[in-house]
């Protein structure tokens, strides 16, 4: 991300929302980002997503500019969003709408991202009849079916209780490592920030600006699996 702006438009004025972000992550990075309300986190994770693509400055993903959504990025937000009238299964294959895979293979894809998540056999469930926790689950296992490279993550555990969302950081921690993934996760909880970040960026409001980079010096899974890390990291 270079030299990022971005305004909105209220009554024909221009409100500064985020301002000149730089902003470099590495592939297969975990990033997490807090800040106060307001300070334009999840305007960031839009633009990154390529939901709004009203900004100054350039936003690239593996060398190509973001213009609209990709398959190459997924995103989970605090709600899981999924379509109340249909099935699970339904819910996910929508994800895949414009990939390319036969009917047998999207299934069979979906049916392998709703194990990795813990709901295998849920594919017939309707949103009404899991837990926030499994909704949520759910709403991950659309976002990594595509198999995105970045996946970008708004408060995702925010509306859980305490015991499921240190579940569901754990299984996320796990995805990450197998999946060897980006990640840039949005949270208000700073320890979850410290506990799944290997940078920690903190923004300032008004307009959104980046104040600190943290980065978190424990050991962390990840670098245990991955000489490949220590290498880009050097
Ligand atoms: P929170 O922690 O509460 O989720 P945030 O850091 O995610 O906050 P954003 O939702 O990105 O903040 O909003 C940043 C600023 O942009 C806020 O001042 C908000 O009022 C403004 N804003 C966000 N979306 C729009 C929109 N669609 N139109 C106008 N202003 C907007
Ligand atoms: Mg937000």
């Amino acid at each position: 991300i270079r030299n990022l702006n971005k305004s909105y438009r209220i009554d024909g004025q221009a409100l500064p929302v985020l301002q000149n972000i730089d902003l470099q992550v590495l592939p297969g990075e975990f990033l997490s980002i807090v800040g106060a309300s307001g300070c334009g986190k999840s305007t960031l994770l839009r633009l990154i997503v390529g939901l709004e693509d009203d900004f100054d400055g350039q936003i690239r993903v593996d060398g190509e500019s973001v213009s609209g959504t990709s398959l190459e990025r997924g995103i989970v937000f605090q709600d899981h969003r999924l379509f109340p009238w249909k099935t699970v299964e339904q819910n996910i294959l929508l994800a895949l709408k414009n990939s390319r895979l036969g009917k047998r293979e999207k299934a069979e894809r979906v049916a392998e991202h709703l194990e990795r998540v813990g709901l295998g056999g849920f594919e017939q469930a309707y949103p009404h009849q899991l837990s926030g926790g499994m909704a949520q689950r759910a709403a991950i296992a659309r976002a990594l079916v595509t198999q995105p490279k970045v996946l970008l993550l708004d408060e995702p555990f925010g509306a859980l209780d305490a015991l499921t969302r240190i579940r569901l950081q754990h299984e996320l921690q796990r995805i990450w490592v197998q999946q060897r993934s980006t990640m840039i996760m949005v949270t208000h909880d700073v320890e979850e920030a410290l506990y799944l970040g290997d940078r920690v960026i903190v923004m300032d409001p008004r307009p959104g600006r980046i104040r600190h980079v943290v980065e978190v010096g424990l050991p962390h899974p990840r670098d245990r699996q991955s000489p490949r890390l220590h290498k880009l990291r050097d």
